[in-house]
């Protein structure tokens, strides 16, 4: 979980999939692929991220709305927010 975190971090500059503008979260999926999104798409694209991410990176200070969500819920989707 550690060296998946770092790993994370060390891309954590990378443009957002959608937009191309500074990422603000990453995610990682139950195959093993990354994406990342800006702060727009994140908060926009929060139930799908909560359902089919096996991880959630956010960069310090972004306020995503998905952790905002039960933390049950989250639990039973899979998802873990970690700060980078
Ligand atoms: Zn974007």
């Amino acid at each position: 979980m550690v060296s998946a975190a770092s790993s994370v971090a060390a891309g954590s500059t990378e443009p957002c999939d959608r937009c191309g503008a500074a990422a603000k979260l990453a995610l990682v999926l139950a195959s093993g692929r990354q994406l990342t999104f800006c702060g727009h798409h994140a908060n926009g694209y929060t139930e799908t991220i909560l359902a089919t991410a096996e991880s959630v990176f956010l960069e310090p200070g972004f306020e995503w709305r998905g952790a905002q969500v039960e933390s049950d819920y989250i639990g039973a989707h899979r998802a873990d927010a970690y700060a980078w």
